[in-house]
């Protein structure tokens, strides 16, 4: 470790202002924390935000869910709501981290994290994204756990969080308080692919705080849920993962929201399955020709080419698990 300042303030508008002036949000602090310890990322002054009144869950007026940001990622889990209308972030949590980390971390720190590229943590590895201009090691290195989409010549890091796959498939939004006022952000636009920029990891401007999550209403009955492959049960990041988000009635498939982790450099969306399965009937076949196109434009790297087809039975598999085949 190294000295640095901490400050602790009374609300959210001091925050606010001691995050302008170059201060680091601190949350739960189960990431932050470690990488200071690597020094891997130094910041002068913390900003902690833990006691700030951004902690309830609850229902939108237009029927959809506002979670807030310092929501610890086991009260979102258990919650009643959560667990009824989607499964699919319950159970995203329930398979992320240890019940200890879920205990401290919140819920925008987990979408803030930082990658766990082991090149990254490295302070004497080079690293685009620590250090940009200095290369990427894990493009001829040891890449097995990186993304095969949405990669690009200066970074193949998969983007880390399960919840944030969950949130895109539900369309989610954060909401964000900053210097200049109040203002809102899809999940998409909040987290960036690398292209020549891999440092630059979000789209939040200087000293803005992430307030909460909002779930949009979506058409009901909404079936949902998550699948997670890793290489052991627990206390383990994705190799792939499959958030599965499907609107049927009459039989018939009226709204597909589909998205993939542990391959991308950001929680990603299969566009492709999605038009595949609207309109169609559930069925064995339908499910296999959906997931057939799910890895279509993957860049394998040398150790991690089995993520192409291991993502296609990810996603067949969820997809039965979902949608059965009535
Ligand atoms: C051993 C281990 C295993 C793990 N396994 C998984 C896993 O399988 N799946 C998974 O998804 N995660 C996993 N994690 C990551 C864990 O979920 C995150 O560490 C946690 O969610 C971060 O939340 P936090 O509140 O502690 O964030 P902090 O460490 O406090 O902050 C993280 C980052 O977010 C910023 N930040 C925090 N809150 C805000 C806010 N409201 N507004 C703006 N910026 C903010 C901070 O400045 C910092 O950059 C694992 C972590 C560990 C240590
Ligand atoms: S993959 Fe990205 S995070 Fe990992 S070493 Fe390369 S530039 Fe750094």
């Amino acid at each position: 470790m190294y000295p640095f300042v901490y400050t602790k303030p009374a609300d959210t508008r001091a925050a606010i202002t001691a995050g302008a002036r170059g201060g680091r949000y601190i949350a739960g602090g189960t990431t932050l924390v470690d990488l200071m310890r690597e020094t891997v990322e130094r910041p002068d002054t913390l900003v902690d935000i833990g006691g700030l009144p951004l902690r309830e869950v609850r229902a939108t007026a237009s029927g959809g869910l506002r979670i807030g940001a310092l929501a610890l990622m086991s009260d979102v889990a258990a919650h009643p709501r959560v667990r009824s209308a989607y499964p699919v972030v319950a159970q995203a949590l329930e398979l992320s981290a240890s019940p200890q980390l879920r205990n401290m971390a919140t819920i925008g720190g987990n979408l803030l994290q930082r990658t766990r590229c082991a090149y990254f943590r490295d302070v004497s590895a080079a690293c685009n994204k620590r250090r940009p201009g200095s290369g990427c090691a894990a493009l001829e290195g040891y890449n097995r756990s990186h993304a095969i989409l949405g990669t690009s010549d200066a970074c193949v890091a998969a983007h880390p969080s399960d919840l944030a796959v969950a949130l895109v498939a539900l369309n989610a939004r954060v909401h964000l308080l900053g210097p200049d006022g109040e203002r809102g952000l899809a999940l998409t636009e909040l987290l960036l692919r690398p292209g020549d920029t891999p440092d630059r990891e979000h789209g939040l401007r200087p000293g803005e705080l992430i307030t909460a999550v909002e779930i949009p209403p979506h058409p009901r009955p909404l079936l949902s849920g998550y699948l997670k492959v890793r290489d052991r049960q627990s206390y383990e990041f994705a190799l792939t993962s499959a958030a599965v988000v499907l609107h049927l009635s009459g039989g018939v498939i009226r709204d597909a929201r589909i998205a993939a982790g542990g391959v991308g450099t950001v929680p990603w969306r299969l566009g492709a399955v999605e038009r595949l399965l609207a309109g169609a009937r559930p069925s064995e076949q339908l499910w296999a020709r959906a997931a057939a196109v799910a890895a279509d434009g993957a860049r394998p790297l040398r150790h991690n080419a089995f993520k192409a087809e291991l993502l296609k039975r990810t996603i067949e598999r969820q997809l039965r698990t979902v949608g059965g085949t009535r």
